[in-house]
């Protein structure tokens, strides 16, 4: 069986195996991803993979993890993030009559 070099922040360089090894693929290449238990502490590395890791590690036969990136995680956000304040006026509102027109202002 193929080893696989990687590296542990806290113990350097060790060994693994194809089946040691969680390659995550989705369809956005930014959030692809490999794992595996370090042998030596025993603590979970995850680490981006770029398309050369990605070629590497299926080379060494391990088997790619496809993943689901649900469309809201890529929507482009601005303003301020919501706070408590947001959430009580939101539950204010849900309380009147036609709140959904009002937010959508077509009263
Ligand atoms: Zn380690």
């Amino acid at each position: 069986m193929t080893t696989i070099k990687a590296t542990c922040p806290g113990c350097g360089e060790v060994s693994l195996t194809a089946d040691d090894v969680i390659l995550r693929i989705s369809s956005i290449s930014s959030s692809n991803s490999y794992a595996f238990d370090c042998p030596d502490c025993g603590d979970f590395i995850e680490k981006p993979a770029d398309e050369r890791i990605i070629k590497l590690l299926l080379s060494g036969g391990v088997m790619p993890v496809m993943t689901h990136v649900p469309a809201e995680a890529l929507e482009i956000r601005t303003g301020p993030p919501i706070n408590y304040d947001d959430i009580l006026a939101f539950h204010e509102i849900m309380k009147t009559e036609n709140w959904f027109e009002d937010l959508l202002g077509r009263t």
